[in-house]
């Protein structure tokens, strides 16, 4: 059968789902780069393929405009169409950035941290996921069996991401029954959060051959959620770590400390865009393993921000190692949205001089709120309902993204509620497995 190549521009959008039109591989790099068509009500369908009441109906006309430097071309070697697609920015059609572009959001907050901290952030976002087996039995985390069981998947989906130019740094079978981790190389800034797309429509799409079934989805049984997992620091603009300090309370050079303040107590604000659907709630409960405070500690699990350990074998470079893990996020949360908001919060940290957070200890769903608010903690929102209502008040996060930006964010979300409202949990579960 004749054939002509087509590479595809996407976005990921507000359902963090990756959307985008199909050109001629070969006009890629030629009429391409201007980009297709695109709508901003767009913008306002769900994950479960509605569209709720908006504020663009039938009007108005977008360019998604593919930044060529993300090109992946992935040829699987299975005799289908290779992986070909190139990641891109929502533009107005005279070429600035649209108002509600993630991708723009987050490269104009990077751009902030820079001009005015002379920071970079330097992430790797480590995801969690449900792989349907391809033998039944019991399961044992972390087992060798359990990696068998899906031994070829995890070498094709490494193949694939070197293939793409994303370097793997581990596959394992996790805790949770049929759950797998792959975790990636750090990466600066934006390549970070395109990475984070990268992996997981790589994932998708190497299952999608295998005959398989993935799902990024927060909570896919009754085991533990697929987490995601944001390992952060802080470089100079030369690229140069500058999150470590020896000396200084839980080893954060102070303005890391800083930086970490700030996105420790805006958290519960924003949280609605880390953790974006209702099922992500289900996840963020105490003894989970995920994060239910905002909170910060040191080598806990349970934390929403988790200093990791440092390696102390010889020639290891604390400086060099020295991050902090964000764990209240999930794959429902758009991957530049996530950073953005972690870095605006940081920014505010560092604006307001703020103390290196006292890290806590032990489990603190013995303290009463009292107890809590004396570590400058609290419990994050319990329901997305309640995370976009914080969002919603917030003057900080009205600072930080475009009015629009926010507004459209609301609809959209309370509409995706609007189709699990009623529903029983066993329904939003499989609901939410089958679209991430
Ligand atoms: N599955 C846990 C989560 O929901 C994380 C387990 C781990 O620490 O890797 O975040
Ligand atoms: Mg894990």
């Amino acid at each position: 059968m004749i054939r002509e190549p087509i590479a595809m521009i996407v976005c990921a959008d507000l359902a963090n789902q990756v959307r985008g039109k199909g050109i001629p591989a070969a006009a890629l790099a030629g009429r391409g780069r201007h980009g297709v068509g695109w709508v901003p009500t767009n913008h306002l369908i769900t994950c479960f393929n509605t569209i709720p009441e908006g504020p663009y109906g039938s009007l108005g006309d977008l360019r998604l405009v593919p930044d060529l430097a993300t090109e992946v071309r992935v040829d699987l070697d299975d005799g289908r169409p290779p992986e070909h697609f190139v990641l891109g920015d929502l533009r107005t059609l005279a070429g600035d950035p649209w108002v509600c572009c993630p991708r723009s959001a987050l490269a104009a907050a990077l751009r902030d941290l820079e001009d005015e901290a002379g920071l970079r952030i330097r992430a790797a976002f480590e995801h969690e996921f449900w792989c349907e087996p391809e033998a039944e039995g019991p399961w044992s985390g972390f087992s060798l069996a359990g990696y068998r069981r899906n031994a070829s998947f995890g070498e094709t989906l490494l193949a694939a991401l070197t293939a793409a130019g994303v370097e793997p740094e581990s596959f394992l079978p996790e805790y949770g029954r049929d759950q797998y981790e792959v975790t990636i190389a750090p990466a600066r800034g934006l390549r970070a959060a395109d990475e984070s797309v990268i992996v997981c429509e790589l994932t998708r799409a190497v299952a999608s051959r295998l005959g398989r079934r993935v799902s990024f989805s927060p909570v896919v049984n009754d085991d533990v959620g697929n987490g995601l997992h944001l390992h952060l620091s802080l470089t100079d603009r030369d690229g140069v770590p500058c999150t470590y300090d020896a000396d200084a309370p839980a080893q954060l050079h102070p303005e890391a400390g800083a930086f970490f303040a700030g996105v420790r107590d805006h958290l519960p604000e924003y949280l609605a865009l880390t953790a974006s659907s209702a099922l992500s709630y289900d996840r963020l409960v105490p003894h989970k393993w995920s994060a239910a405070w905002n909170n910060l500690a040191v080598r806990d699990r349970e934390a929403s921000l988790r200093i990791c350990p440092l390696a102390a074998t010889p020639g290891a470079d604390p400086a060099e190692q020295m991050n902090v893990e964000f764990r209240a996020a999930d794959a429902t949360g758009n991957p530049y949205l996530q950073l953005a908001a972690i870095a605006r919060a940081g920014l505010a940290g560092i604006r307001a001089g703020a103390a290196t957070p006292t890290p806590t200890e032990g489990d603190l769903g013995l303290l009463d709120p009292a107890a809590l608010a004396d570590l400058g903690v609290e419990r994050l929102p319990t329901s997305l309902a309640a995370a976009l209502h914080r969002l919603e008040a917030s003057e900080a996060v009205s600072r930080w993204f475009p009015r629009e930006l926010i507004d459209v964010f609301l609809v959209h979300k309370r509409g995706e509620l609007a189709v699990v409202a009623g529903k029983e949990r066993d329904e939003v579960r499989a609901l939410y497995t089958g679209v991430y």
